[in-house]
């Protein structure tokens, strides 16, 4: 008889926090992963020296399930937030400009205000302020989130503003953005009957600092920790293994949780490519365009649909790269010759000279990002995590993912005998372990 109650596919965030919660609840658990590693899109690589997130490299502190979970990782104390330089938009043509600070998404909370009119010009500005006059009738809201803003504010609105930093989050046009996949904002446009207020009330909802914060030495730091405490908690980890037909699923022992993209359907996402810069580069000091740069979509001066400075988000990073700078720059489709496009399109967009010689190392990391499952390609009783299910970015997936397990435990939780000695043992005694070696860590 099977003694594995539970097997997760895939060692990505969702399936390393969805392995380590039924573990905790004394489950037995096997985690299967293709790679010869875990963690996923969240990783790192080694450029100039510095060891980098290649993926991942914040998360929202919306709901502060990420922060909670790194604090339960014995990483409480290196949580920081990126520093107060904004960002910045790199319109179609013309200079690069600040990004309005008060909206959400690039959807403008004041669309009169100067930062605002600078980008949108003044008829832009006051087409998007017509969204307050415009009533809202609760009309279909199964529509992206370019089409919403577009009828309410206006196409300068979404292309000027909403393009170049919806691009930045999901690698995504907002045409292509479902509503329903930006968390709260179709809720509360129904509320308050005006987009921009709706933006607002979100803005004052959220938790008091940062949207997102980061982990000093990288968010890849959660993925040591995680897998470490699936050994504490007896949690066989098997490597190289693909699970990718449906007799192989099928085989597998007890609950059978997907945490791995294009097992249910192919894998219809995004390519996207992420060029590393590590730079000798004086200029920079002066972080000319703050946390980095948004690039609206159709310029034709780069390439690249966005850049961050690294070391000007992220303190720990500024005092780690000890005078160099880290520059981190993405494309939707990857040019020839990379390196040297990397290099003028940060020139272009920082607005400073970054001849050849500056350039201390480069390095190119490719990933997919994929599309939700559709309605069509779920199947009753199989159970999925992660990003085709629990939306884009750690915060929402590690919440599903939560949500999940609380699912699945729910009933057998309340068939289990609390004086049932084999419930007993190999939870405690793993738990144990796992606080023994934090308590060290915190030491
Ligand atoms: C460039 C980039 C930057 C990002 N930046 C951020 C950010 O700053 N903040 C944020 O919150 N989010 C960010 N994201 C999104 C976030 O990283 C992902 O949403 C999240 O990591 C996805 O986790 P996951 O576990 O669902 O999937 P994945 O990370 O894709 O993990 C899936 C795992 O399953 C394995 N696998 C695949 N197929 C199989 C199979 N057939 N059998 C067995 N195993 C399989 C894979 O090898 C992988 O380990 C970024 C994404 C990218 C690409």
């Amino acid at each position: 008889m099977s003694t594995t109650e539970f097997t997760v596919v895939g060692g990505g965030i969702a399936g390393l926090v969805t392995a380590r919660r039924l573990a905790m609840a004394g489950r037995t658990v096997r985690l299967i992963e293709a790679s010869d590693h875990l963690g996923g899109t969240v990783a790192s690589h080694l450029v100039g020296g510095i060891n980098l997130d290649s993926g991942a490299e914040s998360f929202a502190t919306r709901g502060n399930t990420v922060a909670d979970l790194a604090r339960e990782l014995g990483l409480g104390d290196d949580i920081v937030s990126p520093s107060d330089e904004g960002a910045w938009l790199q319109p179609v043509d013309g200079a690069a400009l600040p990004l309005p600070s008060t909206g959400v998404l690039g959807i403008p909370s004041t669309p009169l205000d100067a930062q605002t009119i600078a980008v949108l010009g003044l008829g832009g500005a006051l087409r998007a302020q017509l969204d307050s006059l415009i009533p809202w009738f609760g009309r279909r809201t199964d529509i992206s989130l370019g089409a919403l803003v577009r009828q309410r504010m206006g196409k300068a609105t979404v292309e000027k503003l909403v393009a170049p930093v919806v691009h930045g989050v999901y690698s995504l046009h907002p045409n292509d953005l479902p509503l329903e996949r930006v968390a709260g904002l179709k809720d509360r446009l129904a509320l308050h009957g005006s987009l921009a207020m709706a933006v607002r009330s979100m803005r004052s909802a959220m938790p008091a600092g940062t949207a997102v914060q980061g982990i000093r030495g990288g968010i890849n730091r959660l993925v040591t920790e995680l897998a470490a405490d699936l050994t504490d908690y007896g949690v066989i980890v098997e490597f190289e293994r693909r699970i990718d037909t449906a007799e192989a699923l099928a085989d597998l022992d007890g609950t059978v949780i997907i945490a791995a993209p294009g097992i249910l359907a192919p894998v219809h996402g995004r390519t996207v490519t992420l060029a590393t810069l590590v730079l000798d580069a004086p200029e920079l000091d002066a972080e000319p365009r703050g946390s980095g740069v948004l690039v609206a979509p159709n310029c034709t001066a780069v390439s690249a649909r966005a850049l961050t400075h690294s070391t000007a988000k992220w303190q720990w990073l500024k005092e780690h790269a000890e005078g160099r700078h880290v520059v981190r720059l993405s494309y939707n489709d990857e040019p020839d010759n990379l390196a040297e496009v990397a290099r003028r399109d940060a020139e272009v967009l920082l607005g400073v000279s970054l001849p050849p010689e500056a350039v201390v190392d480069f390095a190119r990391q490719q990933w997919i990002r994929p599309a939700a499952l559709t309605a069509s390609e779920r199947t009753d009783g199989v159970v999925v995590v992660g990003e085709t299910v629990g939306g884009t970015g750690l915060a929402g997936i590690v919440a599903h993912a939560y949500a999940t397990v609380d699912r699945l435990l729910a009933p057998a939780d309340e068939d289990r005998a609390d004086d049932d000695p084999a419930n007993d043992d190999p939870a405690d005694d793993n738990a144990d372990a796992a606080e023994t070696r934090k308590a060290k860590k915190l030491k």
